[in-house]
């Protein structure tokens, strides 16, 4: 079943045009890999899917769950199950890691929820991610490492079980280990929530323990191959280079 569709999207960025007609559709509990050289447009896209007011769409349409949402505000896309994990996430003082992700959650399936599941099942899925309970009564962000930010990304994406996720780049700058961990917590988010995913990445190893169904190299603004999930072995080999002379 069909998930998100991608019709002929174009998007400005303060009035310069960086996605030229992006066709994509993804269906129920796929993974889709999405490639390309830096600068080409990846980040541009998954804030224009998130519908970040920034990424303004001149022409195309975005369906989810067989609705037009290409006008549709962010909080509308999240509650409808749209997660966006930020390359550089960002640092709130004065809002805990726990209350941040309790208030989305509110936020999402508008309803109180009680402190005491919460508290239970926020632990448990941060011993997941190998986090220091800690963690959940630390200002969100604010003094964490690299690899506690993206942890602390995928720790909002277990909690919230998006039917689709977007994750770009949550493996850079990460060490062996913090990868690892990272890919475990997509592996649960694949296997317990069986939602879809987006990963925008430029290694293989966050990877390993996926099940990519498809990947796409993006260059210059339009996705300009898709294969299945031995292209990301083939772009690892090869680069980007024979794609860019492809295109003219
Ligand atoms: P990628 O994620 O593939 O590295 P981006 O989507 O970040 O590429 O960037 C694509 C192009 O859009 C780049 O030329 C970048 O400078 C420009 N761009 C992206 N976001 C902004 C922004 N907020 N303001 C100005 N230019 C931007
Ligand atoms: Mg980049
Ligand atoms: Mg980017």
């Amino acid at each position: 079943k069909q998930l998100l569709n991608v019709k002929d999207l174009y998007v400005d960025v303060e009035d310069k045009e960086i996605l030229h007609g992006v066709d994509l559709s993804i269906g129920e509990g796929e993974t889709h890999v999405l490639m390309g050289p830096n600068g080409t447009g990846k980040s541009t896209f998954g804030y224009a899917l998130m519908g970040n007011p920034r990424y303004t769409v001149k022409s195309g349409e975005i369906w989810f769950k067989g609705k037009n949402i290409t006008a549709e505000p962010v909080n509308e896309r999240a509650k409808d199950g749209i997660f966006l994990s930020f390359q550089n996430p960002l640092e709130i003082p004065g809002v805990t890691l726990s209350s941040f992700i309790r208030n989305a959650l509110e936020q999402k399936t508008g309803k109180r929820i009680k402190l005491w599941d919460f508290k239970k099942d926020l632990e448990k899925t941060m011993a997941i991610l190998q986090m220091d309970p800690s963690y959940a009564e630390r200002d969100l962000n604010v003094g964490f490492s690299g690899g506690e930010k993206k942890k602390a990304e995928i720790l909002q994406l277990l909690m919230l079980k998006p039917s689709l996720a977007i994750l770009d780049e949550t493996d850079s700058g990460l060490d062996v280990d913090a990868v690892r961990t990272v890919s475990a917590g997509i592996e649960e988010y694949q296997k317990t929530c069986k939602g879809s995913l987006i990963v925008i990445t430029h290694s293989t190893k966050i990877l390993e323990a996926l099940n990519v169904d498809y990947t796409h190299v993006m260059v210059e603004g339009r996705i300009i191959k898709t294969g299945d999930a031995s292209l990301v072995e083939e772009i690892n080999e090869n680069g980007f280079g024979s794609y860019e002379t492809q295109e003219q």
